[in-house]
């Protein structure tokens, strides 16, 4: 049988372009590699414990705004379990041993920050300002157009954050503040451009939410959408070879041994592994070679705390810890002061409100600690690596205890995952949480964009646009309105 389209992977973005494209009359194909959906949506339970792997919190998810509206459009805003988080403070920033609260809402956020920063009015004004500038810009369906204007876009883009922060003020201790969610985009310094940060930002100070009883729910409404819809969704099938003829794709080869023919592929995974899967001929050697030289973000180390019941208190807060004077140093390391700090997440769970049952921490861990392993596969990389990764769990733990007291009694269980975990389930090469590493100082050759040279392929994924929710869910729109039109695919959209 051939299909219209076959989408290769099954992460937010390639269930976003398999609804997109099934309800606009396309038979399409999604190909997994795992036998559950979702990438970085999944989810696994242990002792009854439901843990994230990579979906914490969404922002923007309150009536008329960005990411409510895609959602709504999706089929997902009246199904998904949603717990709002504290308006006050959604997000606590624990710098030189203070706390400093992320407050909703521009003028919240603004007093907030005044508390701490009394003479910095003017500055904070100016970062708001910003934000909301960004976000008129980036928002295609309140636009109705391609959204974001292309020269405020390279602006953004070859902006620094740390440039634009020391633009707009001296104070060093509100600059480190304001970059307190780097472990959220894997923030550089040297590269990290304006953009990402401030969408990023955008999307949760107009509201924010964590999912109850873990963000798998997004995959699995897209999914069954997708199939009621007559798509079909195969499992446990790795796409092992992309098989050309004049120019084009005409089949992919899923497990090594059979093929699956197409109008249209759209591929889902790094783009660095498609590249891999195909001859050298059709693709250009410079595409090839910019592609894969462009660096992956850095990895992370997780803990995943299963709570005894009734032991420890669910706070409606996430915590982003830093034990460095600047915050960018966080990924700077050794091996005797790891880790420089961390990111800690309470998963809320529909069997208590009160009390903890899964907090979820991660924590920098580049590639190369783990790279010794990197030959083994989940589940059987021995003893050495089994130590290696308790030795860090303890250290890890022995550190939250003494940031939240109590903790450690309260864990019933740990388990861990590094970034060889990622490399095997989601296939980033370096096992990078969010993909490509953009650069401000080079923003074109660090920029994927959905279309290729491939006639018949398109790209989508965070490693095209951004990352996260919001990040992946425009770039499911920009990759299939190459199919159907950009202008139609708003409309569509604006008024389901
Ligand atoms: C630790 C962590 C925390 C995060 N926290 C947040 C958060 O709080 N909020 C937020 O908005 N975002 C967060 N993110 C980012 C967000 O999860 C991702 O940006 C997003 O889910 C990525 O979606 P994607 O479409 O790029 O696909 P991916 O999740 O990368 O999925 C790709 C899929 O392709 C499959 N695949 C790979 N190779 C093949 C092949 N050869 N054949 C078939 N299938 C294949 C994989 O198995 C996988 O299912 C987090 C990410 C991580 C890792």
């Amino acid at each position: 049988m051939k299909f219209d389209v076959v989408i290769i992977g099954s992460g937010l973005g390639g269930l976003q372009c398999g609804y997109i494209l099934s309800r606009e009359g396309y038979n399409v194909c999604i190909l997994e590699k795992n036998s559950q959906l979702g990438g970085c949506l999944q989810t696994f339970i242990r002792r009854g414990t439901t843990f994230d792997t990579g979906m914490h919190y969404i922002g923007s998810m309150e009536e008329g705004q960005m990411l409510h509206e895609y959602f709504r459009y999706f089929g997902l805003t009246e199904k998904l379990k949603l717990r709002k988080l504290d308006e006050e403070a959604y997000d606590v920033i624990r710098y030189m041993d203070r706390e400093y609260n992320f407050a909703m809402g521009f003028e919240r956020f603004t007093d907030t920050m005044l508390n701490y920063f009394p003479g910095e009015r003017e500055a904070l004004e100016k970062y708001t300002g910003k934000l909301r500038e960004i976000g008129e810009s980036v928002s295609m369906l309140s636009s109705g157009e391609s959204g974001t204007n292309q020269t405020a876009y390279f602006d953004y883009f070859s902006t620094g954050i740390d440039n634009y922060l020391d633009s707009i003020t001296g104070n060093r201790i509100m600059k480190n503040v304001l970059l307190g969610l780097s472990p959220i985009y894997a923030g550089r310094k040297d590269k990290s451009p304006l953009y990402i940060p401030m969408v990023i930002h955008l999307s949760f100070i107009n509201s924010a939410f964590r999912f109850v009883d873990g963000g798998s729910q997004v995959s699995d409404l897209l999914a069954g959408s997708i199939e009621a819809a007559g798509g079909t969704i195969m499992r446990n099938a790795e796409v092992t070879q992309l098989n050309f003829s004049s120019g084009s794709i005409e089949s992919v080869t899923v497990n090594n041994t059979e093929f699956i023919e197409a109008k249209h592929f759209i591929s889902n995974i790094h783009p660095a592994r498609l590249l891999e899967m195909a001859p050298e001929a059709p693709f250009r050697p410079a595409y090839r070679n910019r592609v894969t030289g462009i660096e992956d973000t850095c990895g992370v180390f997780t803990l995943y705390l299963s709570m005894k019941p009734g032991a420890f208190p669910y706070r409606n807060r996430n915590y982003y810890v830093f034990k460095t004077e600047d915050v960018w140093g966080a990924t700077d390391y050794t091996s005797s002061n790891w880790p420089l700090g961390y990111m800690l997440h309470f998963s809320p769970s529909s069997k208590s409100e009160e009390f903890a049952t899964a907090i979820i921490v991660n924590t920098y861990l580049r590639w190369k600690d783990v790279e010794p392993w990197k030959d083994t596969m989940t589940g059987k990389r021995g003893k050495e690596y089994l130590e290696f990764k308790k030795e860090k769990a303890e250290k890890l733990l022995a550190m939250l205890e003494s940031d939240f007291p109590g903790i450690s009694n309260a864990t019933a269980a740990y388990y861990t995952s590094t970034p060889l975990t990622y490399r095997d389930f989601i296939g980033s090469p370096t096992g990078s949480i969010y993909g490509l590493q953009k650069d401000f100082n080079n923003p074109l050759s660090t920029m994927v964009v959905p279309r290729t040279s491939i006639p018949n392929l398109l790209l989508t994924g965070q490693n095209i646009n951004i990352h996260g929710v919001i990040g992946v869910t425009i770039c499911s729109v920009l990759t299939c309105s190459a199919l159907v039109g950009q202008k139609y695919l708003i409309g569509k959209m604006k008024n389901c």
